[in-house]
């Protein structure tokens, strides 16, 4: 019997799937897979998989929490805000490449280079953010504490936008008076704010909601807790209209309800394509677009 891999909860009302491409790492043969970039509700199954050894099958749901819990993190932030949304590079977990790929999926814009290191490996996986290290740079991002705010201002008049770094959450009214402090002092530019990972829930992102021009992400941690049992894999049809998810060993095509063709989620491992960066973002961007997170709902048949 082949093993299934499923995220039974999530911190927020949906995930984004990805990942797919470290079971190839792990030596572990793909038998079903919904396609990376997917945003899903919790109780669905992800992967069918062949593989007997305990350590591995530790392994995976140890990296598949990760890499999903950093596309949904990303993801959750871009949907509630529609804004930029950055990392520091010595924000990202290792391996470097994959959480990238993971981070980009979701929709991450940007790598801020915080430290000293080679960023011309890092291009296919995004872009690098310039920010201002002398007063003549210009076009870059100014990244700053509240301390000091107020004096890098005065001496950096050139800036494209201002990231403010802070160890406690702003409340709209401490975000308000610095955006002020920031027209004051230079006029209109972009104004993004740091946020640790305990930052990001859904009443303090919504706080942020037309106030921001972006968000940096200072730390990760695991939103999903996934599971892994002896099964095989169902069918997965989403009715992109009445906006459920038909999970079921049979054989579906047209939405019962409204005659509508399903779009098959689940896909056959031996048509296995890994994609690129770009291109999970761009699936997932597509997804996104027609995805209710209040409406779906799942149905088992
Ligand atoms: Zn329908």
């Amino acid at each position: 019997m082949p093993y299934v891999v499923k995220v039974t909860r999530c911190k927020y009302p949906w995930f984004i799937n990805v990942g797919s491409w470290i079971f190839k790492k792990f030596g572990i043969k793909l038998n079903r897979y919904i396609i990376d970039g997917v945003p899903l509700k919790p109780a669905i199954p992800i992967f069918e998989i062949e593989c007997y050894k305990n350590d591995i099958l530790r392994k995976i749901i140890n990296e598949l929490s990760k890499l999903i819990s950093l596309a949904t993190i990303v993801n959750f932030i871009k949907k509630c805000l529609n804004v930029k949304v950055f990392t520091y590079y010595s924000s990202i977990p290792d391996e470097i490449e994959d959480s990238l790929k993971a981070l980009i999926t979701g929709g991450l814009d940007g790598i801020i280079p915080d430290l000293e290191v080679n960023y011309e490996k890092l291009k296919d996986y995004g872009n690098i953010i310039n920010i201002c290290r002398s007063e003549v740079d210009k076009l870059c991002y100014l990244v700053t504490n509240l301390i000091s705010l107020n004096e890098l201002l005065a001496k950096f008049k050139q800036v494209y936008g201002v990231i403010v770094k802070s160890s406690y959450r702003l409340s709209k009214n401490i975000l308000i008076d610095l955006k002020l402090k920031m027209y004051d002092s230079i006029g209109d530019h972009e104004f993004l704010i740091e946020c640790c990972h305990l930052d990001i829930t859904k009443s303090y992102i919504k706080n942020l909601q037309n106030l921001v021009n972006g968000v940096v992400i200072s730390s990760f941690s695991n939103v999903v807790t996934l599971e892994i049992y002896e099964s095989k894999m169902p069918n997965i049809n989403r009715c992109i209209n009445c906006q459920i998810d038909f999970v079921t060993h049979n054989q579906i095509k047209k939405c019962p309800y409204c005659g509508n063709k399903l779009t098959n989620l689940a896909k056959s491992g031996s048509e296995y394509k890994e994609y690129s960066p770009k291109e999970m973002k761009f699936i997932c961007m597509e997804f996104m677009k027609e995805f209710k997170e209040d409406k779906l709902r799942i149905e088992f048949r």
